[in-house]
Formats: structure tokens, C-alpha cells, sequence
């Protein structure tokens, strides 16, 4: 599997920008989930109040989150659940093997989540003697491909359906030679149904955690992670402390949010609310049930002001409204999480030091803080975490340059007229029918693409000239 790194990140991008069809394949899905999110958000006139509360109950937990915690973990307990914590990724993932070791596991099934992702869980389990069976159908397609995920929702977005059923020809033992996309689906469904069924341990991630209730929620389209969850003997939860909710009545106005900012829809086909391991007159379920709470960064996140962050419910909508996730898809952020709230969450969860080309990435238009269910002013979060980058000396030494000049000109308007009706002819100088293919110091833009002739005069001497001309009719008007 390769995988991007963060510091990579403008190595990535040229990379992604270079793949011919891409950004195609990306438009295709994102623009289809904006139109159909602008959809259900018409046909649910309650979407601002339901968006306050949302905000209101994920601001009230954060802020009792000690409290919460020991009432959830006491509440599990008294359900069956063996409660574990980890401070780091490394830590929950070393739990969950343990656990599979303990039992003997050779065949592991997984329902999707990104905290798995976050922990290096994958890449555990790839290393280990357990095979690592991944059921939600998009993560089927990546495991078959080797790829990692490249949305949080869709994390098989960057595939095309033609390499769909190439990959299931290869890898299925009973393929479909249909294109049709049930046909597809059915040939995983082939694939997945045994494996379901002889699992030795079940892992899934969970949407909500319950504290009043000591319960896990997961909400999927495709019930896999009811079928990975009740065969196996053994079921394991992680989850991000930040999952926290008090109680049912507060997941359902996140649940509402969720579902309609992640795909459109009301309300997901499957909402499984885990209450530990089966009671004694029950059919079936697990027989030991196990919950790991991770923190990883969260605890961090609240002591440096960034506790706005831990209200994300992991919905991707403003991956879907981001112009630069749209051109560069999710692989080149070089993280778990890409797009804008990654970009907030890898500097915490890696480092800034690492990830803080991607604060720069955003072009602040506002999009996603717009659409956030949540209310999480992503601008601004990424902002300061410019400013962070900028006092911790991160920025290569030319861009501190740049922008130091900047500022100096910035505050001597006669010296910035000068320069920029300089830089206006300058330009010229390269412009070939309005655009701008090379020029010198400027490779950075015009590697991927072409820049604009800038027009004949600067803004000021256009100002200037307009309010002469304004000056001169008022006098005729007033003689
Ligand atoms: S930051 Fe907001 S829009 Fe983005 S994934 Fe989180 S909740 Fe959804």
C-alpha cells in the first residue's frame, strides 16, 4: 500500500493534478452529494434549530467531558463491557491485537471507521499473523486495490467503476461479469458472507457513545456492521473520546445532521445501538464485548483552544464544498484526514511541523464552515493555526521572505504603487493571448496551470482615474 505522507504535500498535490482523470472522478461524487445535501437541507426547514442544537449538545459534552467519560465508562461496565482507554494511537492499537491474541483470532472482521485508520489499526493487523477482513463495500474495494481511504465517507471515491470490476475479477472467487452495479454488489456480497459468518472477532468504530446508557452507536447504509458485529464471539469498539453524547434524546438531533449533511438522506437504513455482550435468553450476539475510548490528541486539542474541532460527526460535507479538496481528492493531504477538517486535525493528531502546508492550502472562502453541521468555523481554525506555523518558524525560508517584503509594502503605498505598476509590465512582458504560461518565480502556479494577464493598469491608478473623472463631472454639475 502506498501512502502519502503530510510533509509531502505539495508533492502530492503535483501528483494528483497530474492524473488525468481525477479530478473527474472526484467531481463526479462530490458535486452529486452537494446537490443532494442543498436537497435535504431545503426539505428540512428545522435545519438551522436542529444545527444549533447539534452544536449546543457537542459544546456541553466537550466541556463536562470528564464527567461524561466516567459515566459512560461506569454505565458499559454495568452493561458487560470491558472498558479500556489508550492516551495514543499506538496504545489502542496494541489493545485491540491483544485482545485477538488473547482469543486466538486468525480471521478478523471490520466495519469502517477512521478512528481505525487514525490508530494505524490497518496497518497492525497487515503486519500481524490475522488475516483483516474489511466489510463496508467501499473499504472492500480499497483493501482489494491496496489503496488507503480518500474521503471519510466515500473512501473509495477515487476508484472508477471500470476499475471496480476489474479488481473484483481478479480478487472474487465467484466474479461477476457485469458492469451493473447490483452485479457488483452482489459479487461482494458473495465474497463477504462467508467471512462474516467464521469470524473469530468483530471490530467496529461507533458514531455515539451513550453516557447514560454506557451504549455504542453505529450508523451504516449497508448493515455490515451488524453482520461483523453479531456472528463473531468477541466484539470490539473503538471510539474517540469525543463521541460522547449524555443520552439517546442528544445523538438525534446529531443523528438527523449527520445523515443529511453526509449523503442527503433522512435517515440511514441501519442505526444499531450496542448494549454489551448478548443476555442469556437472547439469539445471538457477542459473548464479550470490549470498548476501547482513545483520546490521541483530543485532551490536547481542548488545552490549546481547539475544542470546536471535537464537534465534528465525521460527516465529509465540507470535503464536498471544498474547491481544493475538488482538484486534488483526498490522497494528497497525506493523512487520515483530508480536506478542510483535516487540515485542522493532522497538525494535532501529527504535528503542525509536519502538516502545515495544508493550513495553507485553504483559500478561505468560507464554504465549509458554511454547510458544517456543526457549526465549526473552520477558517478560523485554520488560521490560527497559521499563525502557530508562522511564530514556530515552519514556513520555508523564501515564503517568510515573500511575505515579510510584503508587509514592508504593504505599509509604504507610494513604494507599493511603484512595485506593482512595475510588476503589471513585468507581466506583460510573458502574457500570450491574456494568459501567462511561464514566467520567472512564479513555477509554483504555472507548472499545473496558466495564469491571467493581469489588466493594463493597477487598482489604484483605475480608482485614481475614476474618481478624477467623478470629481470633474460634480464640479460641471455644480457650475
Ligand atoms: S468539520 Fe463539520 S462538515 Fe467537516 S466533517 Fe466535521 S462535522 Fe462534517
Amino acid at each position: 500500500m502506498r501512502v502519502n505522507k503530510p510533509e509531502d504535500f505539495y508533492k502530492n498535490v503535483s501528483e494528483a493534478l497530474a492524473q488525468p482523470d481525477l479530478k473527474m472522478i472526484i467531481r463526479r461524487t462530490t458535486d452529486k452529494a452537494e446537490t443532494k445535501r442543498a436537497e435535504a437541507v431545503a426539505n428540512f426547514p428545522e435545519f438551522e434549530n436542529a444545527r444549533t442544537q447539534g452544536q449546543k449538545v457537542k459544546d456541553h459534552t466537550i466541556k463536562y467531558m470528564d464527567h461524561y467519560l466516567a459515566e459512560f465508562e461506569k454505565n458499559a461496565l454495568a452493561q458487560g463491557t470491558i472498558v479500556h482507554w489508550a492516551s495514543t494511537g499506538e496504545e489502542a492499537s496494541k489493545i485491540v491485537l491483544d485482545i485477538c491474541r488473547q482469543h486466538k483470532a486468525k480471521k478478523v472482521t471490520r466495519s469502517k471507521s477512521m478512528l481505525g485508520e487514525e490508530i494505524g489499526l490497518t496497518h497492525a493487523f497487515d503486519n500481524s499473523e490475522m488475516e483483516r477482513i474489511e466489510t463496508d463495500l467501499a473499504e472492500h474495494i480499497i483493501q482489494l486495490a491496496g489503496d488507503p481511504p480518500s474521503h471519510i465517507v466515500w473512501p473509495a471515491m477515487h476508484r472508477s467503476r471500470e476499475d471496480v470490476v476489474k479488481l473484483f475479477r481478479e480478487f472474487h472467487a465467484d466474479p461477476t461479469y457485469s458492469e451493473e452495479i447490483t452485479d457488483l454488489v452482489r459479487s461482494a456480497r458473495r465474497d463477504l458472507r462467508n467471512k462474516f459468518l467464521t469470524s473469530d472477532i468483530g471490530i467496529s468504530g461507533s458514531n455515539f457513545l451513550l453516557a447514560d446508557s454506557g451504549s455504542s452507536c453505529t450508523v451504516t447504509n449497508e448493515g455490515n456492521a451488524e453482520l461483523t458485529i453479531t456472528p463473531p464471539k468477541v466484539h470490539i469498539v473503538t471510539a474517540g473520546i469525543e463521541k460522547l453524547v449524555p443520552s439517546m434524546a442528544h445523538a438525534v438531533p446529531l443523528l438527523r445532521l449527520l445523515t443529511r449533511s453526509a449523503t442527503g438522506a433522512e435517515i440511514t437504513q441501519y442505526n444499531t445501538f450496542h448494549n454489551g455482550p448478548k443476555r442469556p435468553n437472547d439469539a445471538d450476539g457477542p459473548e464479550e464485548c470490549h470498548i476501547v475510548l482513545v483520546d490521541n490528541g483530543r485532551t490536547k486539542m481542548l488545552a490549546e483552544g481547539m475544542e470546536a474541532m471535537l464537534r465534528c460527526i465525521r460527516c465529509g460535507a465540507c470535503m464536498n464544498h471544498c474547491v481544493v479538496y475538488k482538484h486534488i481528492g483526498g490522497h494528497a493531504y497525506g493523512s487520515v484526514y483530508p480536506g478542510p477538517m483535516g487540515s485542522v486535525l493532522t497538525p494535532h493528531l501529527d504535528s503542525l511541523e509536519v502538516a502545515n502546508k495544508q493550513t495553507h492550502a485553504c483559500t478561505m472562502n468560507g464554504r465549509c464552515e458554511e454547510v458544517c453541521p456543526v457549526n465549526i468555523p473552520l477558517p478560523t481554525l485554520l488560521r490560527s493555526l497559521r499563525a502557530q506555523s508562522w511564530d514556530k518558524k515552519y514556513e520555508p525560508l523564501t515564503n517568510r521572505f515573500v511575505v515579510q517584503s510584503f508587509a514592508i509594502m504593504a505599509k509604504r503605498p507610494k513604494l507599493f504603487q511603484l512595485l506593482s505598476s512595475s510588476g503589471v509590465i513585468f507581466m506583460k512582458v510573458f502574457s500570450r493571448k491574456g494568459w501567462i504560461k511561464y514566467m520567472p518565480f512564479t513555477s509554483g502556479w504555472t507548472r499545473n496551470r496558466d495564469l491571467i494577464e493581469p489588466e493594463s493598469t493597477t487598482f489604484m491608478h483605475q480608482y485614481k482615474k475614476i474618481k478624477n473623472e467623478k470629481m470633474k463631472k460634480a464640479k460641471k454639475g455644480g457650475a
